[in-house]
């Protein structure tokens, strides 16, 4: 664990998903206005507004829609992990996400690979949602 990496901060609106992180549970709201899911975490459903909204666990199995191959660090935190791969995966339960794809091979990522979430410890017990393809 590289203590210089950045903490996730929780807000009102993604306390329950950092919250579930640290469990290993990948969780995304669910709208109970129009049983739409979504992700990035918010008070008012994106698709029809409706405030009345769930929690509900992800099976943490998605999809690579796109990705690419991050070669310089953006800070120096990340000076030891570059070259990475950030990607966009569609979770089976229909959001998409944004995360690292982690495992040994990730450079060899292709769109339409198959992932599942694992979670990267950082300091104090957080956890960061990650993905590594799947066979
Ligand atoms: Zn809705």
């Amino acid at each position: 664990m590289n203590p210089d990496l950045p903490q996730p901060i929780a807000n009102a609106d993604s306390k329950v998903y950092w919250e579930g992180a640290r469990e290993n549970r990948l969780m995304i709201r669910k709208c109970n206005g129009c049983g739409k899911t979504h992700f990035l975490p918010r008070y008012l459903c994106p698709d029809c507004w409706s405030e009345d909204l769930a929690w509900i666990e992800a099976c943490g199995r998605g999809t690579v829609h796109s990705f690419t191959v991050i070669r310089r660090a953006p800070t120096p935190a990340f000076t030891g992990k570059v070259p990475y791969v950030v990607a966009l995966i569609d979770l089976e339960e229909g959001p998409r996400m944004m995360a690292n794809i982690v495992d040994e091979h990730a450079l060899d990522t292709r769109i339409g690979d198959k992932v599942e979430a694992v979670f990267e410890e950082r300091q104090e017990g957080a956890k960061i949602v990650q993905f590594i393809r799947r066979a």
